[in-house]
């Protein structure tokens, strides 16, 4: 199947308030231009240097993503453009991304990545370290940002009742802090699921997805 097709395949099947998100690292510029021709918009990228190359390369309509771990001294390259930042797992990244969107003139949206799964290697805030940034009001310092959602990864593992597991987690703590008030935060983005769980994640309460393989082919 073609990069169109499996597009066309995927984007059919979900509710229509699900985003999907294009993850098309490793990949050459033709694939983006073929997923770019068959209407796909959003994309999402694991290294900063790598998307910046085919930001500067592609149509400027394409909103960005950036979904991997995040180096502080990387941020200015992406600052100018990119749309969304998945990956924000400490608070201390915020002041970078708050300084950079500053000498941009721009409100970056970031989403919070929250550790759900059972590997130790994965990145993320513990359930009581997000509270206690929310309880704490911490994103009040960051005129330049919003926090609009949360981002997780579940275990890498063939046991889906550990996978659903996680993902229901992850909604309720979602749902549990959704309604705090607080300055610069407007949670409406869940963001979770890729190729191998992305039909589990939408039935745990996902609205963005993060597929890769599925439409591109193996990395
Ligand atoms: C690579 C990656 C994906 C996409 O993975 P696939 O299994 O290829 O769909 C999703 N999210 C993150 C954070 C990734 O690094």
């Amino acid at each position: 199947m073609s990069i169109a097709q499996n597009l066309q395949s995927i984007s059919t099947s979900l509710p229509k308030e699900v985003t999907l998100v294009a993850v098309s690292k490793t990949k050459p510029l033709g694939d983006l231009q073929a997923a770019y021709a068959a209407g796909q918009r959003v994309f999402g990228e694991n290294k900063i240097q790598e998307m910046t190359e085919k930001w500067e390369h592609l149509p400027k309509d394409i909103s960005w993503h950036m979904i991997g771990h995040v180096q502080s001294n990387k941020v200015k390259y992406m600052a100018p453009y990119v749309s969304l930042i998945h990956g924000v797992d400490r608070l201390s990244l915020l002041d970078e991304i708050n300084k950079q969107a500053a000498k941009n003139h721009r409100t970056i949206d970031c989403l919070l990545q929250v550790h759900i799964a059972q590997e130790e290697s994965k990145f993320g805030f513990d359930e009581q370290e997000l509270r206690d940034a929310f309880a704490t009001n911490a994103f009040a310092s960051y005129p330049n940002i919003n926090i609009v959602g949360l981002m997780g990864m579940a275990s890498f593992t063939t046991d889906t009742a550990q996978i659903k597991t996680e993902f229901t987690h992850l909604k309720s703590v979602f749902d549990s802090v959704k309604n705090t008030p607080a300055s610069h935060v407007d949670l409406h983005i869940l963001s979770m699921g890729m190729s191998g769980d992305y039909k589990m994640a939408i039935a745990c309460g996902s609205t963005m997805v993060r597929i890769g393989s599925s439409i591109f082919g193996n990395r």
